[in-house]
C-alpha cells in the first residue's frame, strides 16, 4: 500500500500488547475541529459505524421441523412467509427469511425484520408449516436453531439522499407511499433526511484503502465480515454487502420498521479503521458533516436536486426524541404519534417512549397534535427543525438514520478492541463495483 508506514500486523501486535491507541470517529473528528491534525504514529486504530434503515437484509435459519427427506410446501415464522427450497435432513429444515417480507396476518406492520429482533430478543416465535398436506404449528427459539446467519446485500449506503414532495408528481398522487416517510407527504410541507454523515464508514474511506472482502466488523453488535460492495455500490457512494452470526447480535441494533410503503428493516455496522498510512488517517479527519453534502430529491422520482451539508441536519440535534406526557392534549381520535411511530415504541396509555426500540427517526415530533415530543425544541410538527431549501423553511419530519446507536457501536468496538477480544484481519482482496 502507497505511503504505508505501519501494517495491520504491528497494530495487532499492539493490540495484543494492550499499547494500541484506539478512538472512536467522534473522538477523532472532535480533536480536528479543534484544531488538531493527528499523525498516523499517534493513531493505530479509528472505529466508525452507521445504524439506518437497510433493505436487502435477509437470514438463513435452520429450523428443527420438518418430515425427513420432504421439503416442505410453506412455511411461516410469525406469520411471516419463508422460502423452503431445501428437504429437511437430521431433523432440521433450511430456510431464508427476507427482511422485507411482509406478514400475512398484519400486512404493512410486521414482517421478517420484526422476526429477527424477536429472535434475537430470544422471544419464541410461532413455525407454522405445511408437508404432505398437512399443517404443523410449533413454538421455537434461536438457541434451538443451528445455524442462524445474517446476510445483506446493500447496506450501510454511504451518503443516502433526502427527499421530499417537490413535484407532486402524479405518480405519488395517486399512491402517496413511500420508504422514506410513515405517512403521504403534501407538497414541500416536510422532508425525510437519510444516512449518518461523518460516522458512515464508506464515507470515511474516501480513497477507497479500508474496506476489503474479508475485514471483520461488527454487525448488530454481532462479529461478523465484508463480503464486498453491495449490489447497487457505485464509485462514488458504495454499499457493503456483509455476514454475520445472529447469534451474537444484540437486539437495540436492528429490527423490523415501518414505512407508509411497508414494512423495513434496520441494522447497524461498524468498520474498524485500521492506520497503516498518513492518507487514511487524513481521510478520516477530513470526514465532517460540514463539509460533506447531503442530496435531497424528489419522493417519486428519486433524482437529486438539491445538496445541504450534513451539518444542517445533525449540529445541535439532540441524538434521542423526549416525550413530555403533560404537553398531550389527548388527542380524541387516536394518537397519530403512536399510531405511525415506525419501530411501535410509543405507549400513549403509558405515556412512555421504548428508548430500546426507538431509532430516534422523529416521525412523532411531525406527527403529535401537541408537540409532546421533543427532538430539537418543542415547536408543535417542526420538532427535528428546518431545512430552508426551495425558497421556503422545510421541517424534517423523518430521520432514517440512527446517529446515536451508530456513536454507541463505534464506542462498543472500540472497547472491544482496547479489551483484546476483536482483532484486525489483514487481507490484500479488493472490493469491486457491480454497476
Ligand atoms: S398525538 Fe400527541 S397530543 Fe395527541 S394523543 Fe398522541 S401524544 Fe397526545
Ligand atoms: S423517534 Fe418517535 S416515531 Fe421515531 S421511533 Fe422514536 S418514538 Fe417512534
Amino acid at each position: 500500500m502507497n505511503g504505508q508506514t505501519k501494517t495491520i500486523a504491528d497494530i495487532n501486535a499492539k493490540l495484543a500488547a494492550g499499547e494500541a491507541v484506539v478512538m472512536t470517529a467522534m473522538e477523532l473528528k472532535a480533536r480536528a475541529r479543534g484544531g488538531e491534525r493527528l499523525s498516523v504514529s499517534e493513531v493505530d486504530v479509528v472505529t466508525t459505524a452507521t445504524r439506518a434503515v437497510m433493505s436487502g437484509t435477509a437470514a438463513m435459519l435452520s429450523l428443527p421441523i420438518g418430515i425427513e427427506g420432504t421439503k416442505p410446501e410453506a412455511v411461516y415464522i410469525n406469520g411471516v412467509p419463508c422460502l423452503s427450497q431445501f428437504r429437511t435432513q437430521r431433523g432440521f429444515t433450511p430456510v431464508l427469511l427476507n427482511g422485507t417480507e411482509e406478514s400475512r396476518d398484519n400486512h404493512g406492520r410486521y414482517g421478517g425484520g420484526h422476526v429477527l429482533r424477536a429472535l434475537v430478543e430470544r422471544e419464541s416465535v410461532d413455525i407454522e408449516w405445511t408437508a404432505g398436506g398437512r399443517s404443523i404449528c410449533t413454538v421455537v427459539t434461536l438457541d434451538e436453531m443451528p445455524f442462524a446467519r445474517l446476510y445483506t446485500s446493500r447496506n450501510s449506503y454511504q451518503n443516502y439522499m433526502g427527499f421530499t414532495n417537490v413535484k407532486n408528481a402524479a405518480s405519488y398522487r395517486s399512491n402517496p407511499t413511500s420508504i422514506f416517510a410513515c405517512r403521504p407527504i403534501p407538497p414541500l410541507k416536510g422532508l425525510a433526511v437519510g444516512g449518518s454523515g461523518e460516522m458512515n464508514p464508506g464515507e470515511n474511506d474516501h480513497s477507497r484503502l479500508v474496506i476489503r472482502p474479508g475485514i471483520r466488523v461488527l454487525i448488530n453488535g454481532s462479529v461478523g465480515l465484508v463480503a464486498g460492495y453491495g449490489t447497487r455500490a457505485a464509485a462514488e457512494q458504495i454499499c457493503l454487502a456483509t455476514v454475520a452470526d445472529i447469534k451474537g447480535m444484540d437486539p437495540q441494533y436492528m429490527g423490523g420498521f415501518r414505512t407508509s410503503y411497508g414494512v423495513e428493516v434496520t441494522n447497524s455496522l461498524a468498520v474498524p479503521f485500521p492506520i497503516t498510512s498518513q492518507e487514511i488517517l487524513d481521510n478520516l479527519t477530513a470526514c465532517r458533516d460540514e463539509k460533506l453534502t447531503h442530496y435531497i430529491g424528489d419522493l417519486a422520482d428519486r433524482l437529486k436536486l438539491v445538496g445541504i451539508p450534513y451539518s444542517d441536519i445533525w449540529h445541535e440535534a439532540p441524538l434521542e426524541v423526549q416525550f413530555d406526557p403533560d404537553r398531550c392534549i389527548c388527542c380524541s381520535y387516536q394518537c397519530e404519534a403512536e399510531y405511525y411511530c415506525p419501530m411501535n415504541a410509543i405507549s400513549w396509555k403509558d405515556k412512555t417512549i421504548d428508548q430500546t426500540l426507538c431509532v430516534a427517526c422523529g416521525a412523532c415530533t411531525g406527527n403529535c397534535q401537541g408537540g409532546a415530543f421533543m427532538g430539537k425544541g418543542w415547536k408543535p410538527r417542526r420538532g427535528l427543525g428546518d431545512i430552508h431549501i426551495f425558497d421556503q423553511d422545510i421541517p424534517i419530519i423523518f430521520r432514517q438514520s440512527n446517529r446515536l446507536r451508530a456513536e454507541r457501536l463505534a464506542r462498543v468496538l472500540k472497547e472491544r478492541l482496547v479489551e483484546r477480544s476483536f482483532y484486525l484481519v489483514d487481507t490484500d482482496s479488493r472490493c469491486m463495483l457491480w454497476n
